[in-house]
């Protein structure tokens, strides 16, 4: 237990060196969030794991990007339940009231999601369990090992977006071009994102890309898939 007086805990040290250093340099930027609110143009969905660092890949600060995280960086289906989704809450708000311009779904390599998806879980972990469900459609039908975690990796990020699309708000938008969808796959130990680029048909690395995701939207289809007819 700590008393008043002791050596404060360590993120009590890093509380007080938010406010007491990087703050004050950024004061104004922060008062005139709040006196003219937020207007990020990008809804960022990424996993929750804690090696993807959303501010740092992109370079955004403060009042730049409206996140929501979760376990893979999965898209609920819309399934119109009204139920306590927050993720599907998220999306809502973001393209409804903020108007978003972008929405990036942002996975990552050594996925722990993507792994369990294929190993399972403990029985105890219902929600968890059932969660990664969202990602079954993308996983292939091999013994998994390192170069089948990316590819599925990847096609589950595709699945997501596949998955956005049947969101009205997030299908008007596109159509009317108001709003480009990205799917990101983040190789870590490269410090590199790969973009999917759907005239490309696949997942490019952002120092060969041409843009900064799929662009135009069209189904995507696995180069390597040993059936070419399947859209993932
Ligand atoms: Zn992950």
């Amino acid at each position: 237990m700590n008393h008043a007086g002791d050596a404060p805990d360590d993120l009590l040290s890093r509380l007080r060196q938010f406010h007491s250093d990087y703050f004050p340099l950024h004061q104004q930027r922060f008062q005139d969030l709040v006196s003219q609110g937020q207007h990020p143009k990008t809804l960022f969905v990424g996993c929750s794991d804690s090696r993807l660092v959303p501010y740092l890949l992109t370079g955004a600060g403060p009042g730049e990007l409206f996140i929501v995280r979760n376990v893979g960086a999965f898209i609920p289906p819309y399934d119109g339940s009204h139920g306590l989704h927050g993720t599907m809450a998220a999306i809502e708000f973001a393209v409804l009231h903020l108007h978003v311009e972008r929405i990036i779904v942002c996975g990552h390599s050594h996925c722990g999601a993507i792994r369990a998806a294929y190993e399972g879980v403990s029985d105890e972990a219902i929600a968890l369990k059932a969660w990664l469900k969202l990602a079954s459609e993308a996983l292939l039908p091999v013994q998994p090992g390192a170069e089948a975690f990316r590819r599925t990796e990847q096609r589950a990020v595709v699945l997501q977006l596949e998955r956005l699309m049947d969101y009205p708000m997030v299908r008007r938008a596109v159509e009317e071009a108001r709003l480009t969808l990205h799917g990101w796959h983040y190789v870590i130990e490269d410090g590199e994102i790969h973009v999917f680029d759907a005239l490309r048909g696949g997942f490019v690395a952002a120092s060969e890309a041409s843009n900064s995701g799929t662009g135009p939207y069209r189904p995507y289809v696995d180069p390597d898939a040993p059936e070419q007819a399947t859209s993932l």
